[in-house]
């Protein structure tokens, strides 16, 4: 039997922005939402962030844009960011956002694979952005920078700054979006997802979905506030990046939806957060692995008074426990718990929720999350008894729609049972008490997908990516782990002339890939790439072979 979730909470069927803003027109609070954490003096309230909103809404309409048309913002956090986001969603356009680490030819890929219809890029990575364009062959006058609105001189790169895009102030005041027809199958975002094979894929969230998962991380807000009988407003710091669907549901919609203010870090830097922890108060942490490591291992952290933490969630990647304990004695004792969380960009985002008043522990994920069901399996066969491994499906209001324009890849990964879709995750999961309350442990992933300090790498992108050399006749990519951290190494059979070094290969994929996807891993050169008779590689075995040979090392 399929384990249910403790919880239900209701769904409403509205849109996003209604969900987060109530209406076009109602009142709101001037009290800052988005501060830059490096820049305190530049803010926007929670009213500027709805009229901001609609500034680029009305604008985006103005230029063209129908109902469904994608928007693709190309930057890291700015404390901007979430009002394009918001503003694409309003004019009943879709949004996507691309990592501001991507090559021009990543970045190409997305803006052809989505269709976007515009691409607004920060200043920092315009040029990239300005190849990219010209790659997808995407018209120069619909490429935006996203300049500093104080800031004329930027203006000069020829490319048009988006204060030409944005409706003025009285004119966005009197806009009044329009509410999608059917909130449930209007799609609003399409987050980057590799999802469990090939190369990476528009996902299709839907309003709804994206209100089912802000309703259940509102649900864990008050399980934690009640918990620790706090009843301030509390601050977050916003260094998770925004383009995913962990940084942007949890800072652009779910904490100005609480009211809850979050300082935005346009660039990470370790000590800077601990800085703004101390000198903001900052109450709630959501971070990626490295950054737990980071705390347990540095003497840093006990530079700062870090007292006003209350809660610390780690997501993206699976997290040691050791590591987890190890960070909560920077605290003191049991009063703040590594609450370790998982999810899925194909779950809009949160998978799990922590109920702290049930034995929580870091080596869990806690239990599944509001209206949500899962069963696991292993094979054709449902695993029914505690502490047994499977495969974790799961079924919800936020499972996606599906991949964008891509059915054979959405069939593959959701299985339609008597009515249920089951998204099939990747993941290897038990639960220690089998049933409603059990808590679930992610142990294994079969899907290819590599986590490479928490952000997605494709090895069907880094093969193409190598096959591209005419001196490659084939490649194979598995993750390792080296120093506890997964990494991408690349198999490669060379043709008998290539005098391709290990050098000449790493040199190659820094020119086509982001930083984070470089085979730090190593290169081998070899003679036999183990495939199935159909073709497709035999990861495990080349994983073992892997792990074998840096155990050698
Ligand atoms: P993404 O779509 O980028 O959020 O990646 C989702 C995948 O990250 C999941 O399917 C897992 O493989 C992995 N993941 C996320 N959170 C955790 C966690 N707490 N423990 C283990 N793996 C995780």
């Amino acid at each position: 039997m399929p384990i249910q979730s403790r919880w239900t909470t209701p769904v409403p069927e509205v849109s996003l922005q209604k969900w987060v803003f109530g209406s076009s027109f109602g009142r709101l609070t001037s009290d800052p939402v988005f501060i830059d954490a490096d820049r305190p003096q530049n803010k926007v309230t929670y009213s500027d962030f709805r009229l901001w909103s609609k500034r680029v809404a009305l604008g985006l309409q103005r230029c063209g844009l129908q109902n469904g048309d994608r928007v693709l913002l190309f930057s890291g956090n700015h404390i901007l960011f979430p009002s394009v986001f918001m503003g694409v969603v309003m004019a009943g356009g879709i949004f996507t956002g691309a990592s501001p680490a991507f090559t021009a030819n990543e970045l190409a890929y997305q803006l052809s694979n989505s269709g976007a219809f515009v691409l607004i890029a920060a200043p920092q990575v315009l040029d990239i952005a300005v190849k990219a364009a010209e790659q997808a062959k995407l018209p120069k006058e619909r490429l935006f920078v996203l300049n500093d609105p104080n800031d004329r001189s930027q203006s000069a790169s020829g490319v048009r700054s988006w204060m030409e895009l944005l409706a003025n102030n009285a004119d966005a005041e009197k806009f009044d979006w329009v509410e999608p027809l059917n909130p449930c199958e209007t799609t609003c975002c399409l987050n980057y997802s590799s999802g469990t094979t090939g190369a990476p894929k528009g996902v299709e969230i839907t309003h709804y979905s994206y209100v089912a998962n802000g309703e259940a991380s509102l649900l864990q807000h008050r399980l934690n506030k009640e918990a620790t009988r706090d009843t301030s407003i509390g601050a977050g710091l916003c260094f998770l990046p925004l383009y995913h669907a962990a940084g942007q549901t949890t800072y652009a919609v779910n904490h100005p939806r609480m009211g809850m203010p979050v300082y935005v870090m346009p660039a990470f830097n370790f000590e800077r957060m601990l800085q703004h922890i101390q000198n903001y108060g900052i109450s709630s942490l959501g971070c990626a692995p490295p950054i737990v490591r980071a705390l347990a291992k540095s003497p840093l952290p006990r530079k700062y008074d870090l007292s006003s933490v209350s809660t610390l969630t780690c997501g993206t990647a699976p997290l040691a426990p050791e590591l987890a304990i190890e960070v909560e004695k920077l605290w003191p004792r049991g009063s703040v718990f590594v609450k370790q969380g998982w999810g899925m960009t194909e779950l809009t985002c949160v998978g799990t929720i922590m109920d702290p008043a049930a034995t929580a522990r870091s080596d869990s994920v806690g239990e599944m999350v509001p209206n949500a069901t899962f069963k696991l399996m292993d094979g054709d066969r449902e695993v029914t008894e505690a502490n047994k491994r499977g495969e974790l499906w799961f079924s919800g209001p936020t499972v996606m729609k599906g991949y964008w324009r891509n059915p054979k890849a959405t069939q593959d990964t959701i299985e339609v049972e008597n009515g249920t879709r089951w998204l099939k995750t990747g993941d290897i999961a038990y639960v220690d008490s089998y049933g409603p309350g059990g808590m679930i442990h992610i142990v294994d992933r079969i899907k290819e997908l590599l986590k490479v300090k928490g952000f997605q790498v494709a090895p069907a992108e880094l093969e193409a990516v190598l096959l591209e050399r005419k001196d490659v006749l084939d490649a194979g990519v598995v993750g390792v782990k080296i120093d506890g951290e997964e990494v991408p190494r690349a198999y490669i059979i060379k043709s008998p002339d290539s005098k391709a070094t290990e050098a000449d290969i790493q040199k190659w994929m820094e020119s086509k890939v982001a930083k984070y996807k470089r085979l730090t891993g190593g290169v081998v050169f070899t003679d036999n790439i183990p495939r199935v008779p159909s073709g497709k590689i035999l990861r495990r075995v080349l994983k073992e072979r892997a792990q074998a040979e840096l155990a050698k090392e």
